[in-house]
């Protein structure tokens, strides 16, 4: 039966792929978004479908409560943040309030309605973890006191909102904490490594390592990520519960960029750069919770996700047909 969903972050990288699957199988879509780190062109394909509506507004603002347009929604994907580090560092505050305002304001929302709600939060409230794998039950370490602390913590807060609603009130919520996702539907400029390697080796431009590359990261395609956060709201047993949403194959950023110039058959060289303030060394998620309760586990490896998104970027840079 079709449902009445909430997306906020619409015009975003995540939100606007789980709008076109929500879509897709029969259901009406509000999106919700203000474009701080979104794109219109990230719509396209959504607003010529008459079961999607879109409102251009900031999810941090109180009369959104009372908005005609909202009311009665079933369930709520709270997707809105700046995700990229270039962008909530550039957008600090705002990166706090949604996360933490934004979050409060979409809870009660979905109190008032009896909805169903995922807070999409992050591996990054593990910080620079110390315990690897990281589990749920990992408490994370995380510097407040730093570059990445306007996210890191906002997300943590975010979470500590859902914990209070769910507790409180029984509010049917669930987070989601996603480990690195990628696929050409990051722009090329959104400054996340997959979608810069892939288009500077696509481009025969540098292919900018941070550090010494030994740092690692765990990629999951987005339909997977996606998949995920889709069983986390469907399942009544993961309410008032934090799920790891990653793929678990770890490889350290030289490994990555070696992989994409493969791929891509690119002459890019490869250059080194200073390592940002606070970037986490390794980051891999376990992901057994996810198993036991959703059924699920990402399907597609590295290579495949890379060789789709290397095609895709390729179409994008006009650089095939
Ligand atoms: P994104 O930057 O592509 O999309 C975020 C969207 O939220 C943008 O369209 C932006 O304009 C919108 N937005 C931001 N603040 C808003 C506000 N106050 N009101 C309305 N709209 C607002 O990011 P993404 O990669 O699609 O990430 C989506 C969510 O998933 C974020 O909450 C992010 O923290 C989380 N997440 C993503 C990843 C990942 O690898 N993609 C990893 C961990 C967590
Ligand atoms: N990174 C890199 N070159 C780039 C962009 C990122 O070496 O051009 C590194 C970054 O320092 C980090 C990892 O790749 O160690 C993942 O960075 P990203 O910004 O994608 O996400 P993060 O996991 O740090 O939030």
């Amino acid at each position: 039966m079709e449902k009445k969903v909430l997306i906020t972050g619409v015009a975003g990288f995540l939100g606007s792929h789980l709008a076109k699957e929500l879509l897709n199988e029969g259901n009406f879509v509000i999106g919700l978004d203000n474009f701080s780190t979104g794109k219109r062109s990230n719509l396209q394909g959504l607003l010529d479908n008459n079961r999607f509506f879109f409102k251009e507004l900031d999810v941090c603002s109180s009369y959104l409560l009372d908005d005609p347009d909202v009311q009665h929604v079933q369930e709520i994907y709270h997707l809105a943040s700046p995700a990229s580090p270039k962008y909530y560092q550039a957008f600090p505050f705002e990166t706090i309030q949604v996360n933490t305002i934004g979050t409060k304001n979409m809870l009660e929302l979905a109190k008032r309605h009896q909805a169903k709600m995922v807070f999409t939060s992050t591996s990054e409230a593990y910080g620079d973890p110390e315990v690897h794998p990281q589990p749920e039950t990992y408490r994370g370490n995380v510097n407040t006191w730093g570059p990445r602390a306007c996210y890191d913590e906002a997300k943590r807060l975010g979470e500590v909102f859902c914990y209070e609603y769910f507790k409180r009130y029984n509010t049917k919520v669930k987070v989601a904490r996603i480990f690195n996702t990628y696929s050409a539907g990051l722009a090329n400029d959104d400054g996340r490594v997959i979608s810069n390697f892939v288009t500077q080796a696509l481009k025969g431009e540098d292919i900018t390592v941070y550090g010494d590359g030994t740092q690692t990261r765990s990629f999951c395609y987005v339909s997977d990520t996606i998949h995920g956060l889709k069983l986390l709201m469907e399942k009544d047993g993961a309410n008032g519960e934090i799920m790891n949403i990653g793929n678990p194959v770890e490889y350290s950023i030289i490994e990555l960029a070696n992989l994409v110039k493969k791929l891509t058959s690119s002459t890019s060289s490869i250059t080194f750069h200073p390592l940002p303030e606070d970037d986490p060394k390794v980051r891999r998620p376990s992901i057994i919770k996810a198993k036991i309760i959703l059924g699920w586990a990402p399907s597609i490896t590295l290579t495949e996700g890379l060789q789709k998104t290397i095609q895709e970027y390729k179409v994008k840079l006009n650089l095939i047909n």
